[in-house]
């Protein structure tokens, strides 16, 4: 039977980023992938905001690997030319509640030790987002926008530069624990099914990561690593250039989404979204009957948007491990060998910040493999 070092599973932000980081070291590495290609799923269906790490519990994954993937982001962008912008951040109170709310979101950044978020005057109010209604406004300067397809482009060409053998296509079905490493079964194209040993598996599988525990046989019930299904839709634009949009706007963010915003993308559109509601299927159509709900929402800050100006766009689906009603759930991101599952690490609830923590997580992932 073949083996490999490590087998990770799942070619998402979170399996790019830790194959190309795990390949400085030079060990043999495989990608398995049940689509055609790389970020078919929740990597390319998001609002493609680099976050600055302002809703998260102080101490928490969340938190620090945000911060710190934000960092190596933007260095990575810079050093290799990935379309990247930072545009800065809004978050805007529309009435009296909201701005108790954003206050809220104030006190907890400052909490979190993050000391670059400052209330903005009403002159800068009107000099940064003049089309917007704000009665009190919150500025982040480190947040931005990129382009995730590239981003995925680079990891993707830096893995493969150092060796990394990507199968796409292919479906992990089973995993055997054995007594050194596992014996992963994989069902290719044609519906044949290949054994192969791994030493160590990372488990980056995204929506299906509590599946793929279970098949290697962790009590995902036990741990609390079920997850649920989270949509978010977006619409889009159809006339940007009415607007003077050229920074992030966004309500207070509710339980469990950042609430609808508007987002500059780096092909000058903007978007709008995501909504926020728990599902059962993955479906990635948008329901086009949510037009009028999406309208209202952006009306109380975008006084000039008419209902005609929305286009249905795209939806993806966060892969929550906190269930409908739930309190703040964090990632996990942890080696299993004190459940008996040496060298098995799983990712599992990568949802919003995925996007931005990805290096930050991958360098956790050298640290533990
Ligand atoms: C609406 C929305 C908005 C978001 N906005 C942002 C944002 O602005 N900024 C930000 O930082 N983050 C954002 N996120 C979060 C971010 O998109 C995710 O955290 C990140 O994409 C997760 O990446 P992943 O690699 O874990 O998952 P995925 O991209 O879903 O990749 C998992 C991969 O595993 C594969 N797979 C699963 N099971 C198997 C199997 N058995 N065999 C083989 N392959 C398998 C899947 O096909 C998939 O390709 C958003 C998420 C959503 C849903």
């Amino acid at each position: 039977m073949e083996k490999v070092d490590t087998v990770i599973i799942g070619a998402g932000i979170i399996g790019l980023s830790c194959a190309a980081k795990l390949a400085e070291e030079n060990t043999s590495i495989v990608v398995i992938e049940e689509n055609a290609s790389f970020g078919q799923e929740t990597s390319s269906r998001n609002s493609e905001v680099i976050h600055a790490g302002l809703y998260y519990r102080p101490g928490s994954l969340k938190l620090t690997c945000c911060v710190r993937g934000k960092e190596l982001l933007y260095q990575l962008c810079k050093k290799n030319r990935i379309p990247y912008r930072k545009t800065g951040k809004l978050i805007i109170a529309a009435d009296r509640a909201e701005e108790a709310k954003i206050e809220d979101i104030f006190q907890n950044v400052i909490q979190c030790g993050i000391t670059t978020l400052r209330y903005l005057s009403r002159k800068e109010i009107s000099s940064y987002a003049p089309d917007v209604n704000a009665r009190t406004a919150l500025f982040s300067p480190e947040s931005g926008i990129i382009d995730s397809h590239s981003y995925m482009q680079f990891l993707y060409q830096t893995a493969l530069d150092r060796g990394v053998v990507f199968s796409f296509s292919t479906e992990v079905v089973r995993i055997r624990k054995e007594s050194s490493g596992y014996t992963v079964t994989v069902k290719e194209p044609q519906g044949t099914e290949f054994a192969f040993q791994a030493e160590k598996i990372i488990n980056c599988g995204g929506l299906h990561s509590d599946n793929i525990a279970s098949l290697a046989g962790i009590d995902i019930e036990r741990n609390h690593y079920k997850i649920h299904y989270c949509k978010g839709q977006y619409f889009r634009l159809g006339n940007p250039q009415k607007y003077s949009i050229a920074r992030l706007i966004y309500p207070p963010a509710t339980g469990v989404s950042l609430g609808i915003h508007i987002t500059p993308d780096m092909a000058g559109g903007l978007r709008v979204g995501p909504d926020s509601y728990y599902c059962r299927e993955i479906d990635y159509t948008v329901d086009i009957g949510q037009k009028q709900r999406f309208y209202e929402e952006i009306k109380k800050f975008l006084p000039e948007v008419t209902i005609a100006e929305l286009i249905g766009d795209t939806a993806g689906i966060r892969p929550k491990l906190q269930a409908e009603h739930e309190d703040f759930r964090d990632f996990v991101i942890k080696e299993e060998s004190d459940q008996g599952f040496p060298g098995f690490i799983n990712l599992i609830g990568i949802e919003s910040p995925g996007l931005t923590a990805a290096l930050a997580i991958a360098e956790k992932i050298l640290d533990m493999s």
